[in-house]
């Protein structure tokens, strides 16, 4: 029968988040900032694919349903889309997916396509090149959008993630909108999180969830999806009425959905991240690459971090918006 890895408050982990490097080729504003940038994991610390696949063959064997390749930039590492394949081939059941940046991604679409991937996250702020500069220090947005429209012709699905920043990415909200009506796909509003111990966040920037959907509705009439509390994942989502999309809202600062959480993160490097926000992580390099160490020890050390998977908003309310973690996200994989 199958056993779930359940943590102490009888959440099963269902849900796993494979950041397979650090290194990313933008320098979003909220993502990192840039003495971090200034150094990456060494590549023989990185876990190596086929350890990453020996975690996933393990877990798959207790009851995930879904795997997520993020980073840094996924497609910045080389041999990605091989490992979507390998990931495809060999776990068929498997929901895989992958959340990028989109600036590397046009060349693989037909591949990803091939292998059925279950949907692609694209990071997108804004449709501004100004903007688009501004927040990811780079001018690729033309970039981004060929690989967008690319994707819907190859009839892969997409969620677009925007994080929301007052008073730089706020006028994008209406064009966001039009593309929800527009094109299939889910446009997602993130809230600005403090994260990292040197994060740029300030209140200043801070745009809530609240004030995103209040403003969102005076652009488009928006109905709300009902939860559906096994599948949901964490965005409340509204379809678009007359329009083919919906949009969303993701707020981990204003409403938390950690009774929810079901979802357990592998850092670069081969930690186990139980929750975004707390900085405990459980290593399981030296594990995989310890001839002497088996599934059966892997297994253990998956076990004693899933169990003590901490509420995050507990951890969050202790700490106010000072910085919620210490490493930014490019490092824990967002
Ligand atoms: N490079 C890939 C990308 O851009 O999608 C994957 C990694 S990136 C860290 C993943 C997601 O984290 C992005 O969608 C980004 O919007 C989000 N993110 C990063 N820092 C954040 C922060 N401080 N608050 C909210 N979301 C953040």
């Amino acid at each position: 029968m199958l056993t779930y890895l359940t943590d102490m408050h009888g959440r099963a982990v269902r849900y796993l988040r494979l950041s397979i490097t650090d290194r990313c080729n933008l320098r979003c504003l909220y993502c990192c900032n840039a003495s971090q940038y200034q150094k990456f994991i060494s590549h023989p610390d990185v876990l190596r694919y086929e350890e990453l696949l020996r975690i996933v063959r393990l877990m798959s064997a207790r009851g995930i349903e879904k795997v997520r390749l993020t980073g840094g930039e996924p497609f910045a590492r080389k041999g990605c889309t091989e490992f979507i394949g390998m990931l495809r081939a060999e776990f068929p059941q498997l929901d895989v997916r992958v959340t990028t940046n989109g600036t590397l991604l046009y060349d693989h679409i037909p591949a990803l396509a091939r292998m059925k991937i279950g949907a692609v996250n694209l990071s997108l702020d804004t449709f501004d090149a100004d903007r688009f500069a501004r927040i990811t220090g780079t001018d690729a947005l033309h970039t981004v959008l060929k690989a967008l429209e690319a994707l819907l012709s190859a009839g892969i699905r997409v969620k677009i993630n925007a994080v929301g920043l007052k008073g730089v990415n706020d006028a994008d909200l209406p064009e966001f909108l039009r593309l929800a009506a527009k094109e299939p796909v889910d446009v997602r509003f993130i809230e600005f999180m403090p994260m990292g111990a040197e994060t740029c966040w300030s209140e200043e920037y801070f745009w809530s969830a609240e004030d995103i959907l209040a403003q969102a509705r005076s652009f488009a009439t928006l109905q709300p999806v009902e939860r559906v509390q096994a599948r949901s994942g964490p965005a409340r989502m509204f379809t678009v009425v007359g329009g083919k999309g919906r949009f969303g809202l993701i707020t981990p600062l204003s409403n938390h959905f950690c009774a929810s959480c079901n979802r357990l993160r592998i850092t670069p490097e081969g930690a186990v991240r139980t929750c975004l926000f707390d900085d405990k992580e459980y290593p399981l390099r030296e594990i995989l690459r310890d001839p002497s160490q088996g599934d059966a020890a892997l297994m253990a050390a998956l076990e004693q971090a899933i169990t003590h998977k901490p509420v995050g908003v507990e951890l969050l309310r202790q700490r106010g918006l000072m910085a919620v973690a210490q490493k930014g996200m490019s490092k824990i994989g967002g």
